[in-house]
């Protein structure tokens, strides 16, 4: 019997795991193998800088890719518009952050990496779960469960069905890129997606993606390329391609921190920015405040965690408020046109940069 099990060692779960203090027995169950990395921008935002500071942690050199970049472009397809704003991500390998997190991990909580849990039952006031691992099929028992296993999570899907959360599907190609000229764009074009789409420079990668409504998402992904095409880059082959579920929660309401023993953290609970998909920094920041309520060890876990996710929620709320600036083309397009906070970009007086070449494929 264990006191807790945590489904997902994400950034959520993984910070849950660090952090869970005392003398419990904590199972932590993850389905990312070496071959399933997450799909993910890898982008680190200032807020998740700063959760990483408070936790005083470092991030090792490795974590990071090349280029650091400091500014984001964003291409308008709607309105025709191309501006510059400036960015204070820190660019890097997702799996190495995830990684690196799962590092710091205490000896005592027992990791099954590469294990999908696939059922979960309460039974009587305790909760049965069953999780494949090397091959084989383990049934196990616990006090509490976390789920902390994001936007297509089983425990949301057992226990909080009737709260429902809205999904899209997010596809990324990765392509051979041998130039000098690496850059990060946001783009926005409504044929294509109500949400938005991006490239990202990463080592030798350029990376499209795009989180698109489920129907259609394929196509609409393929409109993507075509559209990046005519606008001048060069796409080959793709080295390959991933895709994932992602919350995109116009809503806050269907947020969910979960109750009686079942609890939720980081995108499974639907805490994820709906305006600009950054979600790292909430996931480890609900799993802080999770944590805390849970080495209090009191009775009232769901509704002190409820009450102290509130400023989670109230950032939530801010940008859905935000959403229409981004997402509704009029009222994008006034912004952009404004040059508010824009930067103006100052060129080199040479035709070339000395090693630029093309896309390779
Ligand atoms: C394409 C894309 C790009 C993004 N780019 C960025 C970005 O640049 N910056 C940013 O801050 N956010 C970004 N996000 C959002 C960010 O990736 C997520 O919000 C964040 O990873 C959520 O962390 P989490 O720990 O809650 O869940 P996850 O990171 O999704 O982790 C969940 C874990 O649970 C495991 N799991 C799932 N189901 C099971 C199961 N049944 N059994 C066992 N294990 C299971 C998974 O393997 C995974 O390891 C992006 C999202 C997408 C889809």
């Amino acid at each position: 019997m264990y006191d807790i099990a945590i489904i997902g060692l994400g950034p959520a779960g993984a910070t849950l795991a660090r952090l869970l203090g005392g003398n419990r027995k904590i199972i932590a169950i993850d389905s990312k193998g070496s071959k399933i990395n997450k799909c993910c921008g890898g982008l680190l935002s200032p807020d998740a800088q700063k959760i990483l500071a408070q936790f005083d942690l470092c991030l090792p050199k490795d974590v990071l890719v090349d280029p650091q970049i400091f500014s984001v472009k964003t291409m308008d397809f709607d309105n025709n518009l191309e501006r510059f704003y400036q960015r204070y991500y820190m660019n890097m390998d997702r799996a190495r952050f995830d990684n690196f997190l799962i590092s710091l991990i205490p000896g005592e909580v027992e990791i099954c990496a590469g294990s999908v849990c696939g059922k979960i039952e309460k039974e009587n006031n305790i909760y049965r779960f069953m999780f494949k691992t090397n091959g084989t099929e383990r049934i196990e028992r616990a006090k509490i469960i976390i789920g902390a296993d994001g936007a297509n999570s089983i425990v949301r899907k057992t226990f909080y069905r009737k709260n429902k959360i809205n999904t899209y599907i997010s596809i990324q190609e990765w392509y051979d890129d041998r130039t000098n000229s690496p850059f990060y764009s946001c783009i926005f074009d409504k044929s294509i997606t109500d949400s938005y789409c991006w490239t990202i420079s990463k080592d030798n990668y350029f990376i499209i993606g795009g989180a698109f409504p489920v129907k259609d998402s394929g196509a609409r992904f393929e409109a993507l390329k075509e559209k990046i095409r005519n606008s001048g880059i060069a796409l080959k082959k793709p080295v390959k391609r991933e895709g994932c579920l992602v919350v995109f929660n116009k809503n806050i309401g269907s947020v969910c921190t979960g109750r009686a023993g079942v609890y939720l953290a980081g995108e499974a609970a639907g805490m994820i920015s709906p305006s600009s998909l950054e979600g790292i920094s909430y996931s480890m920041d609900s799993a802080k405040i999770l944590a805390g309520v849970l080495n209090e060890n009191h009775g009232k876990i769901g509704r002190t965690y409820f009450i102290r996710t509130l400023g989670i929620r109230m950032k939530l709320f801010l940008k859905v408020l935000k959403m229409p600036f981004m997402y509704n083309g009029f009222l994008r397009k006034l912004v952009m046109k404004s040059g508010l906070q824009a930067i103006k970009k100052v060129r080199s007086g040479r035709l070339l940069p000395r090693n630029a070449g093309g896309f390779a494929g």
